[in-house]
């Protein structure tokens, strides 16, 4: 079934998600026409996630199911000169001071370096970066960088073939390895990698992961799994916590939390030393890197967020966990002036929920309901 527009939402597997209208909205007038994208618990979300492609060459358990989505078709995907617009009426009119492309498989997008570029001559302070699975990185890193593109994330949640070709449902490891390389090579250093651990799968591999980062100096950071799996099979107690994770590394490091502040970064960063290392040592010997640890599900960030996406079809979404979205896209097609557009983006942020579930009660309690879209057509 094709997701489809009405007046009354937007269809994603099957269900409708509802509109916000500014009529239902409680947002003050003023704040509709001018500032930043604020919410009613006081967060302005400053960081901006756009998805270019609801289509991916991988089928991560976590995340697609093995046949694929119903793919949108492309007259229902922002245009790059869409992106490129809707990119700086955030930066000019709202506030946004970074911007992620992602997906789906953002490089799937032929029209990348067209996106990036446009969006960094406009606004060359705004820093640029994508979250990829890195295929076929090596043919196109250059490209982007001379675009614009100043960081990149990496999705890899193991070294190992095998265990890659189950996960990803995809024998291509060799050619993410390949890519996450190249892009260091051109320049996109510091290269984070973000992994997720999935029970019986991936989850002993977690050292072997650590040291493959730590000796190619890379940022690993591993994210709890949310339940924004296609197949909805995500559960509570199948989660690899945030400290499961740590016991998992300890079995081959020491880890010390590390002495910086945090501020609104999602991740919490432990400084790594080799195992057994006292108090002692740890004094006396620098780190032999970092690790960072993204507990979405135990130690939620909601407080901090500072977060607003605009999906593939140009929804904007306030959470991850949204049950209602804002269709921008048909007031952009609609010949709606910048301010215009604006406005309806600051009355989509304003409704933010304070927190992931019902009542900002999180995950675990049972009125919790998975949204209809799953990470991959939302843009992680
Ligand atoms: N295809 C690109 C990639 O994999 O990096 C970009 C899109 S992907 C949806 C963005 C991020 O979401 C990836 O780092 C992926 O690991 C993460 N992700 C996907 N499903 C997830 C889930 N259920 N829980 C936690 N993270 C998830
Ligand atoms: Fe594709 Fe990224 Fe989802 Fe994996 S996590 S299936 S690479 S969109």
């Amino acid at each position: 079934m094709q997701p489809q527009d009405s007046s009354s939402g937007t269809l994603i597997a099957g269900v409708r998600l509802p509109v916000v209208t500014a009529a239902e909205s409680n947002m003050p007038a003023e704040k509709r026409v001018s500032g930043g994208l604020e919410d009613q618990w006081g967060r302005v979300a400053t960081d901006l996630r756009i998805s270019l492609t609801d289509r991916c060459n991988l089928r991560c358990q976590y995340c697609m199911p093995a046949e694929g989505l119903d793919w949108l078709p492309n007259d229902r995907v922002l245009s790059a000169d869409e992106i490129v617009r809707m990119a700086r009426i955030g930066i000019e009119q709202l506030g946004v001071e970074e911007i992620r492309f992602t997906g789906g498989e953002p490089l799937l997008r032929k029209e990348l370096p067209q996106i990036l570029a446009g969006v960094h001559r406009a606004h060359p302070e705004i820093p640029l970066s994508i979250t990829t699975n890195g295929l076929g990185l090596e043919k196109k890193a250059d490209e982007l960088v001379a675009a614009g593109l100043t960081r990149i994330n990496v999705s890899l949640d193991t070294i190992c073939p095998e265990t890659f070709a189950e996960l990803t449902r995809r024998d291509r490891l060799e050619g993410v390895l390949k890519g996450v390389q190249y892009a260091a090579q051109a320049g996109l250093r510091p290269v984070k990698i973000n992994a997720v651990l999935m029970p019986g799968i991936n989850d002993h591999q977690a050292p072997d992961l650590l040291s493959w980062a730590l000796s190619n100096d890379f940022q690993l950071r591993f994210i709890e799994q949310m339940p924004l799996d296609a197949d909805h099979r995500w559960s509570r107690e199948q989660t690899i916590t945030a400290a499961e994770i740590r016991e998992l590394l300890s079995e081959r490091y020491t880890l010390r939390p590390y002495p910086g502040p945090r501020g609104s970064a999602p991740a919490a960063l432990w400084e790594v030393y080799p195992h057994g290392a006292d108090d002692n040592h740890m004094k006396t010997h620098e780190a032999l890197g970092t690790v960072g640890i993204i507990a979405s599900v135990t130690e939620p960030f909601c407080s901090t967020c500072t977060r607003t996406r605009l999906t593939a079809d140009g929804k904007v979404r306030s959470c991850l966990f949204s049950q209602t979205e804002t269709d921008l896209m048909s007031i952009l097609r609609s010949d709606a002036s910048d301010e215009e557009i604006a406005a309806a983006w600051r009355e989509a942020m304003w409704s933010k929920p304070a927190a992931h579930g019902k009542n900002g009660a999180g995950f675990d309690t049972h009125d919790f309901v998975q949204p209809s879209r799953s990470m991959s057509a939302i843009g992680g």
